[in-house]
């Protein structure tokens, strides 16, 4: 069914003609996201400036019954901003405003359209800290960030996105506007809304202001790289560092395809004489720091690396974590499509987990190139492949079921950060259960009883 032009002219009387994209060549960029092999031509793309154009779009999309699909930079791994057939795509990377930064309260309001490494940095300028940061922290936005409560290299020590979010300005879908939250540390009125719009994939409002929490900058650091010559020894180290209750910044692994991908692309002199390494990092009080970089060391040597280097100051640390996160972009550039997965495991097991998917690999004869923020349990799979081969794409889905059984057998989730969209809708009622796909259902029921905001995601 295609849009109506009189809901083109009232889009363009709403948000004005320039902020509105209908021709396919324009569309062509915001038919998929980050996602391998899902795509889906949009009616058109609205760009809003402002919560009132918001507000007007989604009543129009109200009152038509068109779908709305919210978008912000499309860097998902879950397929969560592609297009439905002839939505509306909302993209918010035009309310790109810092609209305060509060000293007293140590808060930042920011408008869905930052880019997350923007606040990273406005915070830092005040001395501050904003501890969340995705792989995309460059390019992704807070909005995005917030409606898949994305993790990052820090998640370890710091936690979530969430765990950040202390309001929310959420437009509903018949046009509402709604404030939840605020600047007090400890709120218990009501139901806690916040949380629910918090991960909610763009199903259920679009976030148009996040008021964000902001720490104090930890005095010191200390970055380290740690070699082994097997992966599950990689894996048994980070077990044993957390069951010694040492909880670093940054724990994230790298199994020898990725390294040699990383260093290809990214040139840093990465170890690659190895089969996996750990990335790790501890950050606080200077005598703690130097504590627990010694207490990991011997852990480390404990199980049986190779060798632990030690980065020699800021620069080369910054070094270091910009090749973590290239991790992608880097495996991206050796098969036509790239699958990532994120399937979590608790870290007790994650040595079993580790060698269920070589094994898997193995099995199914498929390629696979793996980075984990080991620390958190969250696994990073990734299947080097090409969408045009059938056979082996059907081969790489039989792999992934697997996986995820295996998964969610070890007490696991079938997504620690990236969410359901469209890419593991079919795996979320196993996951969840009849109880809570039944509350999933009657929540959005409730907040969308006309099924307009992302439908088809998460579930059907
Ligand atoms: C190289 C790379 C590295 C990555 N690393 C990480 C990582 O370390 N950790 C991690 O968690 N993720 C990671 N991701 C995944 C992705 O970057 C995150 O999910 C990110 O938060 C998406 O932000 P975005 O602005 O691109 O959102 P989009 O992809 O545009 O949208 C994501 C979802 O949020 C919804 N949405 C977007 N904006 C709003 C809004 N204002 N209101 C309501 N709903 C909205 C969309 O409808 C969609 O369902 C990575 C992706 C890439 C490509």
């Amino acid at each position: 069914m295609q849009m109506a032009a009189t809901v083109f002219d009232e889009l363009r009387r709403i948000v004005g003609a320039q902020n509105v994209l209908t021709e396919k060549e324009d569309l062509i960029p915001y038919a998929f996201d980050g996602t391998a092999a899902m795509q889906q031509m949009p009616g058109c793309v609205v760009f809003a400036t402002s919560t009132a154009e918001v507000s007007m779009v989604l009543k129009l999309a109200s009152e038509t019954k068109t779908p709305v699909v919210t978008r912000g930079s499309g860097t998902g791994l879950s397929g969560g901003s592609v297009p439905v057939a002839s939505c509306i795509v909302l993209c918010l990377v035009k309310m790109e405003k810092i609209l305060e930064l509060d000293r007293a309260n140590l808060t930042m309001l920011v408008e869905p359209g930052v880019v997350t490494i923007a606040i990273a940095d406005a915070a830092a300028a005040a001395g501050l800290f904003y501890p969340p940061d995705p792989g995309s922290m460059k390019i992704s936005t807070i909005g995005g960030n917030v409606a898949e409560n994305s993790g990052g290299l820090r998640g370890l020590k710091y936690g979530v996105t969430r765990n950040y979010v202390m309001g929310l300005e959420v437009v509903l879908p018949d046009g509402e506007i709604a404030w939840m939250g605020n600047k007090c540390v400890k709120d218990v009125a009501g139901y806690s809304l916040k949380d629910l719009f918090i991960g909610s994939e763009g199903t259920l409002g679009v976030i148009t202001k996040v008021l964000l929490r902001l720490i104090p900058k930890p005095a010191a650091k200390r970055t380290m790289v740690a070699t082994f010559n097997q992966m599950d020894h990689a894996a048994e180290a980070v077990s044993a560092i957390i069951a010694a209750q040492i909880i670093p910044c940054t724990l994230e692994f790298l199994d020898r395809t990725t390294i040699h991908c990383v260093e290809d692309y990214a040139k840093v002199g990465l170890p690659l004489d190895c089969e996996a390494l750990l990335l790790m990092e501890t950050d606080g009080h200077p005598a703690v720091v130097a504590e627990e970089a010694a207490h990991m060391e011997r852990i480390c040597r404990e199980n049986s690396c190779l060798e632990v280097r030690l980065a020699k100051d800021d620069a080369e640390a910054a070094k270091l974590a910009t090749a973590r996160r290239s991790a992608f972009s880097a495996l991206a550039r050796v098969a036509p499509t790239t699958i990532l997965e994120d399937a979590t495991v608790p870290r007790s097991e994650l040595a079993r987990m580790i060698r269920f998917v070589e094994a898997v690999a193995k099995k199914y004869k498929l390629r696979i190139g793996t980075f984990d923020h080991m620390g958190d349990g969250n696994l990073h799979p990734t299947f080097l492949t090409d969408e045009r081969n059938k056979e082996e794409m059907h081969r790489v889905e039989e792999a992934f079921k697997e996986i995820f059984d295996e998964a969610i057998r070890l007490g696991g989730t079938i997504t620690g950060e990236h969410g359901i969209g469209l890419a593991k809708k079919a795996f979320l009622p196993k996951f969840a259960g009849d109880a809570q796909m039944r509350l999933l259902r009657d929540l959005r029921r409730t907040l969308d009883p006309a099924g307009i905001l992302n439908p088809g995601k998460m579930f059907d």
